[in-house]
């Protein structure tokens, strides 16, 4: 599932695409990931209008558009969830198999496409209202961080996937932030001293910002589908894992720990898999 470098990534690369693109025709095979928008408001308030931004917050991607003579932008709200790829096709282009909606914007087309139909294109913009602080602004703070782990004694790493806490991190970069930390993710939250919450915070920073400097040397490849990987929508040319050799210790259990040698364990908490070295990783 895309998380935060992810989306920054696919934000960077549309951004350009679309920007002062207009919207001739909408068209919608999967009106579920419209929801709870309708199909024909969705098409009414699309038709016609004109892409001014794009910016991303947290996994969402948010498209900001003007209608023809109206001086009120509005916001569209995309969200890829486990399978979904938003990208720009040649108009003659065959449409994917699980296109979910398209956008004609002339010569090219906007393509959503969701095999599994998890994702999101949509009017209701509320999901947002709702996200923690970006972990890699400066509102973003260990002195807050450090307040809101006081309040809770779930798991570290369960609560690392809270979205009102911080935005954007989801079940990868949680893991890859512990590891860095040296923090056991079984922890509780408000076990943590504020030397831990201090490193953890570097930790979060920085698994992001070097996912987001990697990916973005990847070429956008999309192409490729690949269940369960990284980059699913792009990869290196020749090296499907090129990425994930980045990681140092998501989806590697049984393999040796990058710094210590141990094997790297997968242990299972609130139904999503963990994973840590029980060496570098004790308290
Ligand atoms: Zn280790």
């Amino acid at each position: 599932m895309p998380e935060l470098p992810e989306v920054e990534i696919l934000a960077r690369h549309l951004r350009p695409l679309l920007h002062g693109r207009t919207i001739r025709a909408v068209e919608i095979r999967r009106p579920e990931v419209l929801e709870p928008t309708s199909a024909a408001h969705f098409k009414r308030r699309l038709r016609g209008a004109k892409f001014l931004s794009l910016r991303r917050r947290g996994k969402y991607l948010l498209f900001e558009l003007r209608q023809r003579g109206s001086r009120v932008p509005f916001t569209l709200l995309g969200h890829l969830g486990m399978t979904g790829r938003m990208f720009l096709a040649p108009k003659q282009a065959d449409r994917p198999k699980h296109a979910a909606v398209i956008l004609q914007l002339g010569a090219r087309d906007f393509i959503y496409d969701d095999p599994r139909y998890f994702g999101r294109l949509t009017l209701d913009t509320s999901p947002v209202k709702r996200l923690g602080p970006e972990p890699l602004e400066d509102s973003f703070t260990p002195e807050l961080l450090a307040r809101e782990l006081k309040r809770s004694r779930q798991a570290i790493k369960v609560k690392l996937l809270d979205q009102s806490l911080v935005a954007g991190i989801g079940n990868i970069y949680a893991s890859e932030a512990l590891f860095r930390a040296g923090l056991s993710p079984r922890r509780a939250s408000n076990r943590l001293t504020r030397a831990q919450v201090a490193k953890l915070w570097r930790a979060i920073r920085e698994v992001l910002a070097s996912a987001i400097e990697c990916g973005s040397t990847i070429p956008l490849n999309f192409s490729v589908h690949a269940s369960g990987g990284l980059f699913y929508y792009g990869s290196a040319l020749g090296s499907e894992d090129s990425y994930n050799e980045r990681l140092r210790v998501y989806d590697r259990h049984g393999q040796p720990c990058w710094r210590c040698r141990t094997p790297l364990k997968r242990i299972v908490q609130a139904a999503r898999s963990t994973f840590f070295c029980p060496r570098c990783q004790k308290t």
